[in-house]
């Protein structure tokens, strides 16, 4: 051998047997070191401790038999060689293993020590290939990714500059322009524009095959994005002929999802939609709830347009994949739109599918959480199975100078969200997802691990923070507030779960009530105390 085993490990539990291919094994090479054990167990602990070169393996052992053998160790050292010892009536489980990530099998007394030898050369050496061929892969991948990053990036420069420049000329900025001119540029806008979309989305597919695409879920209205969303595309479907319609169950609550990504998906979703239906066609998007999956609402976009194959449909949310019998002038587009919408969706922990007939139009259909306070909270306010000691919360109540549909409320809300997040320990208190802005601004609420006192102190640097802000100033004004929280005295036959969902509740009734309690600084707001109940009487007060 070329590059001779260092260590077989035989796992072999007859004797006879394991006598045998030891006795071969010393025939077929001086320069190697055996050791041999007889039960899966002791084996698996073996190639942890001392990584074998080699496992030479019954599949029939006192503690694990046949299939279940094998798939053991290939998930304990998925990267060792395996050579199966198989029983002469057994040879088709043998070639099973071979198919599922074995190197090879031998008959139990049916080979000598050159066929052994041979096997384990064989074995070691495609173990060796498979392994650097995996990572001529991985290497290959990395540098199509980079690549593609690069690139992406290095377009999108020159691009902005097209399309800016075009906007400026067509608002007529620069002087008049001709009916003529003015169809020449829209076309040199609208290509730009496609430009622009095409290389997001290799940014955003070279992003989530790194694993670097991520979500920023709140608190939001699933009726606010689908709106939006065909807000934005409606000029497109009317351009083509196509209906746009909205179904929303009104009883459908309040969503726990990243609504710029939920925007995102829906976009994808209806902009194909309109793409692959003809005129007279519609796209309807609904939004709905089904008994079965309480814990999840159910939005749809159905077309009547041109509908999927059954072998398209099983590729359609793979990267870059379009169905060749889609291509036609119509087709815009990479074949990412479906995988990014496909990579969105998981990272809400939510599924999309699609059913659709050729010739009778496609629905796709994803989900996504709705919004639950108990499960948010679950993690940060119990410790050992039972509530935390103390709890409290501090209220910051951002208020925007203008309106904030104007300005750019986004990015100040985030420099916001950001110094908040600053100032709490990420283990043991959490920044609760707001709702959607709006034109009062929002009110962002830490619930903290912590007594009156501790929460008065976290509240006290929240508001150090915001006031050092420059970039904050100019936009808005902001409160910050505190209030210890009683937490349910009467824990007796309660489990955990309804324990938390009173805190919950409670939490969610002063929400509700604006969490205006008292002020770290400012004037001490209107509340009505009597209002609150007797359960909450003078909590919080920071005087
Ligand atoms: P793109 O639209 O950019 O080609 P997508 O990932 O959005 O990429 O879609 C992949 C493919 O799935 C499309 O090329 C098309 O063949 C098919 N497809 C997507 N949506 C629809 C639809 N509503 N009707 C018919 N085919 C569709």
């Amino acid at each position: 051998m070329s590059d001779e085993p260092a260590h077989v490990l035989l796992i072999e539990d007859n004797p006879g047997d394991a006598d045998l291919v030891r006795l071969r094994l010393v025939e077929s090479s001086s320069d190697l070191d055996v050791s041999c054990v007889d039960r899966l167990s002791a084996g698996l602990e073996s190639i942890n401790q001392h990584q074998p070169s080699l496992v030479l393996l019954d599949l029939n052992l006192p503690d694990s038999r046949r299939a279940e053998t094998f798939r053991k160790v290939l998930n304990k050292a998925p990267g060792v060689p395996i050579v199966v010892l198989s029983g002469q009536d057994d040879e088709e489980l043998a070639n099973k293993a071979v198919h599922q990530g074995v190197q090879d099998y031998l008959v139990k007394g049916d080979f000598d020590s050159k066929q052994l030898s041979r096997a384990m050369r064989y074995a070691i050496e495609r173990q060796s290939l498979l392994r650097s061929l995996d990572m001529s892969r991985q290497q290959q991948l990395k540098f199509k990714d980079e690549f593609l990053s690069h690139v992406s990036h290095e377009l999108r420069t020159p691009l902005t500059s097209i399309h800016q420049f075009a906007t400026l000329l067509l608002d007529g900025l620069a002087g008049e322009l001709n009916p003529e001119q003015r169809e020449h540029l829209a076309t040199i806008y609208r290509s730009a524009n496609q430009l622009r979309t095409m290389i997001g989305d290799l940014l955003e597919a070279t992003r989530a095959e790194g694993g670097k695409m991520t979500v920023e879920p709140r608190c939001v209205r699933s009726s606010d994005m689908i709106h939006e969303a065909l807000a934005m595309l409606r000029a497109t479907a009317q351009e083509k002929g196509v209906g746009l319609e909205a179904g929303i169950d009104s009883r459908v609550p309040l969503l726990y999802a990243d609504p710029d990504r939920v925007s995102q998906i829906l976009v994808n979703l209806v902009e194909n939609g309109i793409k692959f239906t003809g005129p007279e066609g519609s796209v309807m998007v609904k939004a709905y709830l089904v008994d079965a999956d309480p814990d999840f609402v159910y939005i749809s976009v159905a077309d009547t347009g041109r509908g999927i194959s059954p072998e398209a449909k099983s590729l359609i949310f793979e990267r870059l994949y379009q169905d060749p019998n889609s291509i036609d002038n119509s087709r815009k587009g990479l074949g990412l739109g479906l995988y990014i919408s496909k990579e969105l969706v998981r990272l809400h922990g939510g599924r999309i599918w699609v059913e659709s007939e050729l010739g009778h139009g496609s629905v796709f259909t994803f989900t996504l959480s709705l919004f639950s306070l108990p499960k948010i909270l679950l993690p940060v306010i119990t410790e050992a199975g039972q509530l935390k000691e103390s709890l409290s919360l501090v209220a910051v109540q951002l208020t925007p100078f203008c309106n904030p549909h104007v300005g750019n409320w986004e990015a100040t809300r985030q420099t916001c969200l950001q110094l908040i997040r600053a100032c709490v320990l990420p283990d043991k208190d959490i920044v609760l997802p707001s709702p959607s802005s709006g034109a009062q601004g929002e009110v962002f609420t830490v619930v903290a691990s912590t007594d009156e006192h501790g929460a008065r102190i976290v509240a006290e640097r929240i508001q150090e923070r915001l006031e050092l802000c420059r970039q904050l100033k100019p936009s808005c004004a902001f409160r910050v507030s505190s209030l210890g929280l009683q937490l349910p005295t009467d824990r007796i036959g309660k489990s955990l779960e309804k324990l938390v969902q009173e805190v919950a509740d409670d939490i969610t009734r002063w929400l509700a009530q604006g969490l205006q309690p008292i002020h770290i600084s400012g004037e001490q707001p209107e509340m009505d105390k009597s209002e609150r109940g007797a359960k909450h009487n003078k909590r919080g007060q920071n005087e």
